[in-house]
């Protein structure tokens, strides 16, 4: 049987729309480098990186011009982070704002700004994952230089307030940066309403191709920013490499797609989620994590009790999900974040999220939910006998 795909957070399959597109490029005559202008076959590929950029700026209300192409998020996190950190911290000061449950794409590069004296205030969220904006607002000194908050959470699907939290940095003249890998085509995306200063996008995560993201940058509030890396002066210099045309105009048509999935599909995803969860709420001793908060239509993350959690996992086998450990692919530590509402290590270990997307069936719902409670409820029954059998040794 083919495994059932609920990890749409963890990376999402290629839209055929998407598909297409790159491949029209990569056949087209457009091979040339989209740096040699000068030329018919350069200009060819510099008009589809430009047309990209309007389909980018489309979906977050943005400007073209502020469009950076990076290799994925994670670039994108750490060259908003750092790049505004090593450019304006000895002039403008060495403090910044986070919080303690952002992606590691955010913390990592924190942790390394400590160890260049830099200042982190990170803060704790609520007991279902939420930052309060006046506590981003108590955080902000003197000589903060940026306050950066992740738009949803990619383990429990919190929605944070970031035009709340947008308002309080403009109040404050701070620059804003926010990860919003997990909320585009998900969520409205507005960089002016929200007064978002930079922003990190995501193609895999919007049903276009893996190792291409996108850093904006508002070119009314920032346009300089200290590179990660050095070369040819490329996107005046800020992020150097040749352009890989057929990966931008992927993320440019997932981009044009996902403005409209914004109102035209979430409704329906979000549906089949609440059917998954009334379908295993059945089953006692499952906690919702982010129940009482907003979350993003296709995030469920379920704390399973007495059961354990990579026994779980193997149970669950057939289904494509994750778990509270292995978010945090490196380590097998139980997940921060869920240890951040409050959860102690085990129920963070026992912790499934499963994740719908723009393919998942009404179908696989069932199967999902099935195959979920038959696992959770042998692992229980087992869990029951060894006990009445140490119990009969002893
Ligand atoms: C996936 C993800 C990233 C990393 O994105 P890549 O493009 O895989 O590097 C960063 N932040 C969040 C919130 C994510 O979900």
């Amino acid at each position: 049987m083919k495994d059932i795909y609920f990890d749409n957070a963890a990376s999402t399959p290629v839209d055929p729309r998407v598909t297409e597109a790159m491949h029209d490029c990569l056949c087209a005559e457009s091979y040339g480098n989209p740096a040699a202008g000068i030329h018919g076959h350069g200009a060819a590929a510099g008009k589809l990186i430009e047309q990209a950029s309007v389909q980018v700026a489309g979906l977050i209300n943005g400007m073209p011009q502020g469009v950076i192409w990076t290799s994925g998020a994670t670039e994108s996190d750490n060259l908003a982070i750092l790049g505004v950190a090593r450019f304006r911290g000895e002039m403008q000061g060495k403090h910044i704002v986070t919080s303690i449950t952002e992606h590691s794409a955010v913390l990592e590069p924190c942790r390394q700004l400590q160890s260049e004296g830099f200042d982190i205030t990170y803060l704790h969220p609520d007991s279902e994952g939420r930052i309060s904006p006046e506590s981003v607002k108590n955080a902000l000194r003197e000589n903060t230089i940026l306050v950066s908050l992740m738009h949803v959470n990619n383990e429990i699907g919190v929605i944070q307030d970031i035009a709340a939290v947008g308002q309080v940095c403009r109040d404050s003249d701070t620059l804003f940066h926010v990860d919003a890998a997990q909320s585009a085509g998900r969520l409205a995306l507005d960089v002016v309403a929200q007064n978002i200063d930079l922003l990190s996008l995501s193609a895999h995560k919007m049903y276009g191709p893996k190792g291409i993201g996108v850093l904006y940058l508002n070119p009314q509030r920032i346009n300089r920013l200290q590179p990660l890396m050095h070369g040819g002066g490329h996107q005046h210099g800020l992020r150097p490499g040749t352009l890989p045309t057929h990966q931008i105009v992927g993320m440019g048509m997932a981009c044009e797609i996902a403005q409209a999935a914004v109102d035209s599909e979430s409704g329906g995803i979000e549906r089949l989620r609440e059917t998954l969860w009334s379908e295993i709420a059945t089953l006692p001793g499952l906690i919702r994590n982010s129940a009482n908060a907003d979350t993003v239509c296709g995030i469920l993350s379920v704390s399973v009790a007495e059961v354990e959690g990579e026994s779980l996992i193997h149970a669950l086998r057939g289904l494509s999900v994750s778990s509270g450990s292995a978010c945090n692919t490196a380590s097998d530590d139980a997940s921060y974040v869920l240890r951040a509402l409050g959860r102690h290590d085990s129920l963070a270990e026992s912790t499934i999220r499963f994740s719908l997307g723009r393919y998942t069936t009404a179908k696989e719902v069932a199967e999902a939910a099935a195959v979920f409670r038959n696992a959770v409820t042998e692992l229980r029954c087992y869990v029951s006998r060894m006990d009445e059998v140490i119990e009969h040794a002893v």
